[in-house]
């Protein structure tokens, strides 16, 4: 439901100074895991400070946003954790939408927003074998046996102190 969230704010009582929005709302209030390869397990931290524009009319927030996201590696598919935070959230919202401002949409995306486009795991993370699609992180699978997923000098080393070589 629109408007009665915990980032909505009622703009008619809003102070000349300005006020805080603080807390932590649960994801999926936010519908951060509409998109498939992101999980949100934990609340979505926030502050905001909303104050009226004094020249024209409106509202600004400033703050920030901060959760955990799970999100899907590109080499290996797994899930894993992400700290994402926006640490210039800024909106200046014209007053034209009625009493209540619900930042609720801007929120998701500050926080999609601030995480990259593609994701891994980790930096070196190994992917999935491409023949019998093992999560190589786990070790190695049977059919990289005999042929190297470790790098150049494993592979190198390998060669040289095959003792087959000798006949
Ligand atoms: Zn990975
Ligand atoms: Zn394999």
């Amino acid at each position: 439901m629109k408007g009665d969230g915990p980032l909505c704010l009622n703009i008619v009582d809003l102070p000349p100074e300005g006020t805080v929005l603080e807390g932590a709302v649960a994801s999926d209030e936010i519908g951060l895991e509409d998109e498939s390869r992101i999980r949100c397990p934990g609340p979505v931290r926030y502050r905001l400070q909303a104050a009226p524009i004094v020249q024209e009319e409106g509202v600004l927030v400033r703050g920030w946003v901060e959760t955990v996201l799970l999100v899907m590696c590109d080499r290996c598919l797994s899930m894993a954790e992400h700290l994402v935070r926006a640490d210039d959230v800024c909106h200046h919202y014209p007053d034209e939408e009625g009493n209540l401002l619900d930042l609720t949409s801007d929120v998701r995306e500050d926080i999609l927003l601030t995480f990259p486009q593609s994701s891994l795991c980790r930096m070196d993370c190994q992917g999935l074998c491409p023949s019998c699609g093992k999560n190589l992180n786990e070790g190695d699978c049977s059919c990289s046996q005999g042929k190297s997923d470790e790098g150049p000098w494993e592979a190198l080393s390998a060669l040289d102190l095959s003792p087959g070589g000798e006949e």
